[in-house]
């Protein structure tokens, strides 16, 4: 059981986020950050990183980059960042609480298993560390509206780390695509599920050669009631609690009986 988070004006909190270090979904999780403590760092890949998933990179050597007092670069992924800070920038004084985005973009249903955003949140769960990722729907027909998340999450977080969470769970929010007066409230729900409708594109390089690009996703289940996607359709806050034991409790003992060695 990870304790509450008592004093959240005196925690740490580390940052961190899988579409880079620059993006500004970062700049805006620093504000939200800093309206619940002055003590806020930023540990974030140098480059995107978005679909790497909860990916370590072990074959190659990692560098930090200093860009300001409390801001660094790491050339690797969301986990190797959220890894070295605690191991290694932060060593001498942990962070008490992750917090992972603010990511331009949903991550709803399957979106979790493919994500740098729950990625970094994982990491920091591994770490003992409560951690929570963050991510605001958008669309392609105009800017971001980070100001959803901005409004939001500090009130919503202070919440969360208000009680205990079990051992190895984390949360993911997302902020639906309304503007921050529009949000009809805050939704506890269940991981959703995307089909995975994939969208191939096929093309041919200079030289006559396939080349293959994975596009977005799409062909949801919004209708699947008390889910992330659902609530964030309907202009909901969602929040849903995520573990990193990905057993399935029922079908071990499913397993068992089938695996039994029948006598004769
Ligand atoms: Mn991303």
């Amino acid at each position: 059981m990870a304790a509450a988070l008592r004093e959240l004006a005196r925690a740490r909190i580390l940052l961190s986020n899988d579409d880079g270090v620059h993006a500004t979904g970062l700049k805006t999780l620093e504000k939200i950050a800093r309206t619940l403590s002055d003590d806020v760092w930023v540990v974030a890949p140098e480059a995107e990183q978005s679909g790497a998933s909860h990916s370590l990179t072990l074959r190659h050597p990692l560098r930090i980059r200093r860009l300001s007092d409390r801001h660094f670069a790491v050339d690797g992924t969301p986990t190797d960042s959220v890894l070295l800070a605690i191991r290694h920038i932060l060593k001498d004084h942990p962070p008490d609480l992750v917090l992972s985005g603010v990511n331009r973009g949903g991550n709803l249903g399957e979106d979790v298993t493919y994500s740098g955003t729950i990625a970094a949140a994982m990491e920091g769960t591994l770490m003992g560390l409560p951690s929570i990722a963050l991510s605001q729907l958008t669309d392609d027909a105009g800017p971001t509206k980070w100001a959803t998340a901005e409004r939001h999450a500090p009130e919503l977080i202070r919440q969360l780390v208000s009680v205990e969470w079990p051992r190895n769970v984390y949360l993911n929010i997302n902020f639906p695509n309304v503007p921050a007066g529009s949000v009809k409230g805050v939704e506890v729900t269940t991981q959703g599920r995307r089909k995975l409708g994939d969208h191939l594109i096929e093309r041919h390089d200079p030289r006559g050669r396939p080349y293959y690009w994975i596009g977005p996703l799409r062909d949801e289940e919004p209708s699947l009631p008390n889910t992330d996607l659902s609530a964030v359709n309907q202009g909901i806050v969602s929040v849903t609690p995520l573990h990193l034991d990905l057993t399935h409790a029922s079908m071990i003992a499913t397993l068992r009986e089938a695996l039994t060695p029948t006598s004769e």
